[in-house]
C-alpha cells in the first residue's frame, strides 16, 4: 500500500519512512502521531490521517495503533491502517448532494411517512417565511405552516396518490407565507420506498409560480378583451353583407354575388374563431356562469342534429341516433352541453368523407350519462393522439385535407366536461374512424355565478 520493500524498511521506525498529514491535510508533529501517543499513553489510538507513499502520492487512511504490553512492559506497537479513499469519495459525493439540495433555488422539503418535516432547505425557508427550526416535526402542508388551503378532495387525492398508489403527485396549489401572503406553488411530491416497497420518506419540491400565473392571466385577459372588441366590426360586416346578398342595395350580377358569398363565408369563419377565443378565455378566467336546469339531453342533441342536416345531406352521410329509452332529465346548463354535443358532432361530420357514417348514442349508466359520437372518417394519427385536447392543436391529416377548423373545439369540450365532473376520451384509427366518449354525472352541473356566458 505504501510502496516500500520489506527489506528496505526492516528494523526502521515507521515515523522515519512514512510521512503523514492530519485529517485536514496539514503537517502533523512527530509528538502528535498516533504511534507516539500510543507509546506515551500506553493506550490504543484511533484516527484518520493521510499517509504518503514512497512515490510521494498521499491517500486517506483509518489508523489504529495498539500498544503491546507484556508483563507491564511496553514491547512495541501494532499499527493497522486501512485505505479509505472510496469511503471518502462517497462521503464527498454525499456532501455535494447535500449542498446542491441546500442551495437549490426550489423549495425542497423531506418528511417522514406521516408528512412531518425532517428537513427543509434554505429556499423553502425563504419562500414560506418559516425557519427549519420552527417547522421540524410539524406537518408540511398543514395550516400550522404554509399549507391547508386546498379542499378536502384535493388532500384525499394527494395522500392516496403518494401513500397508497405510491406514485409522485404533481399539481398547482395555494400556499400561505408566514406573513399571511397567499401564493401559487407548482408542487411535486414523491414517495421514496425501501427495498420492500414501504414508504421511507417523502420528498416535496415546490416552486412559487405566482408570477407566471399572473402573466398567463394577463395574456388571457388580453385575448378576451381583443376578441370582445373584434366582435362588433365583424357583426357589422355580417349585417351589411347579408343586406347586399338580399338585394337591399339593388340586384347583384353573378360575379358580385359570388364575391359577396366569399366575403360572407370568410366573415362567418372569423366570427366563429373569435367566439371560440372568447370562450376559451372565459373558461380560463373562470368568468363564465353555469346555470343548470332540468334538461333532456336528447332534445338538445336533436336540435344540434337538425342544425347539421344541411352538411350531412350535402355529404350524403348516413346519420344514426341511438338513444336509450329512459334517459333521465338532469341538471345541465343548456348552452354548455349544447356546445359539447355541437363540437363533437360537427367534427364527426367534418372529418368524415362523403357517404360515410356518423352515429350518436346516448345511454344512462348507474352514475352517469354516456354520450358516444362515432364516425367512419379520417381518424387521428396515433402519434398525435396525446395532443388532441390541446389549445389550437390540429392533426396533420386534417390540415393536409384542407378542412377548416381552429383547434379550439375539443379544448372547450374538455374544459366544460371536466368542470361538470365528467370525462371525455376517444378511440381512433387513421382512415377507419373515431369515437368520442363523454360521461356526465347524473348529479349534473353545479351552479356557478359569473359575469359572462359562453358565446
Ligand atoms: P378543429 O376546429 O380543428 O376541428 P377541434 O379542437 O374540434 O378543432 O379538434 C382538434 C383536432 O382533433 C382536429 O383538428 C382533428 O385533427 C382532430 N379531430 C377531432 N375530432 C375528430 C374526428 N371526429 N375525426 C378525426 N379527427 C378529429
Amino acid at each position: 500500500m505504501l510502496g516500500h520493500e520489506f527489506e528496505a524498511v526492516q528494523n526502521k521506525k515507521l515515523v522515519d519512512f512514512v510521512n503523514m498529514l492530519d485529517v485536514e491535510e496539514k503537517p502533523i508533529l512527530r509528538s502528535k502521531r498516533p504511534a507516539t501517543l500510543a507509546i506515551q499513553t500506553q493506550k490504543r489510538q484511533r484516527g484518520e490521517y493521510y499517509y504518503f507513499r514512497r512515490n510521494g502520492s498521499s491517500f486517506p487512511v483509518s489508523v489504529t495503533v495498539t500498544p503491546v504490553i507484556i508483563d507491564d512492559e511496553l514491547v512495541g506497537t501494532i499499527e493497522v491502517f486501512r485505505d479509505i479513499t472510496r469511503e471518502r469519495t462517497n462521503e464527498q459525493d454525499l456532501q455535494k448532494f447535500q449542498r446542491a439540495v441546500a442551495e437549490a433555488s426550489d423549495h425542497v422539503v423531506i418528511t417522514d411517512p406521516e408528512g412531518k418535516i425532517i428537513y427543509m432547505n434554505s429556499a423553502a425557508e425563504k419562500i414560506t417565511g418559516y425557519s427549519q427550526q420552527e417547522s421540524l416535526g410539524k406537518k408540511a402542508g398543514s395550516n400550522a405552516l404554509w399549507g391547508g388551503l386546498m379542499g378536502k378532495d384535493f388532500y384525499q387525492e394527494f395522500w392516496s396518490t403518494i401513500k397508497k398508489v405510491k406514485k409522485s403527485f404533481t399539481g398547482v396549489i395555494k400556499n400561505k407565507r408566514k406573513d399571511g401572503q397567499i401564493y401559487d406553488a407548482a408542487v411535486s411530491v414523491s414517495p421514496i420506498l425501501d427495498n420492500r416497497g414501504n414508504v421511507q420518506f417523502f420528498v416535496g419540491i415546490e416552486r412559487d409560480v405566482s408570477k407566471e400565473l399572473a402573466i398567463d392571466r394577463a395574456k388571457t385577459e388580453f385575448v378576451s378583451l381583443a376578441s370582445h372588441q373584434l366582435r362588433t366590426p365583424l357583426s357589422a360586416i355580417n349585417w351589411y353583407t347579408e343586406m347586399l346578398l338580399a338585394g337591399d342595395a339593388g340586384k347583384l350580377n353573378k360575379e358580385q354575388r359570388s364575391f359577396l358569398d366569399e366575403i360572407y363565408h370568410s366573415n362567418q369563419r372569423m366570427v366563429s374563431l373569435v367566439n371560440s377565443l372568447l370562450n376559451v378565455s372565459r373558461l380560463e378566467l373562470g368568468t363564465f356562469m353555469v346555470e343548470p336546469e332540468k334538461t333532456d339531453i336528447c332534445e338538445i342533441a336533436d336540435s344540434v342534429i337538425g342544425e347539421l342536416q344541411p352538411q350531412i345531406k350535402k355529404k350524403n352521410q348516413v346519420f344514426t341516433k341511438k338513444y336509450e329509452k329512459k334517459i333521465q332529465k338532469i341538471l345541465l346548463d343548456k348552452k354548455l352541453i349544447r356546445m359539447v354535443i355541437q363540437n363533437l358532432l360537427t367534427n364527426a361530420v367534418k372529418y368524415t368523407k362523403d357517404t360515410g357514417k356518423v352515429t350518436l348514442a346516448i345511454t344512462q349508466n348507474k352514475k352517469d350519462l354516456l354520450l358516444s359520437v362515432s364516425d367512419t372518417g379520417m381518424g387521428i394519427p396515433k402519434s398525435q393522439q396525446s395532443q388532441i385536447f390541446k389549445k389550437l392543436f390540429r392533426a396533420d391529416n386534417v390540415r393536409e385535407a384542407d378542412t377548416e377548423g381552429t383547434g379550439l373545439g375539443l379544448y372547450i369540450v374538455k374544459a366544460i366536461v371536466a368542470g361538470s365532473g365528467g370525462t371525455v376520451r376517444f378511440e381512433s384509427e387513421e382512415n377507419k374512424g373515431t369515437t368520442f366518449f363523454v360521461t356526465i354525472p347524473l348529479t349534473g352541473m353545479a351552479k356557478k355565478e359569473g359575469t359572462k356566458t359562453l358565446a
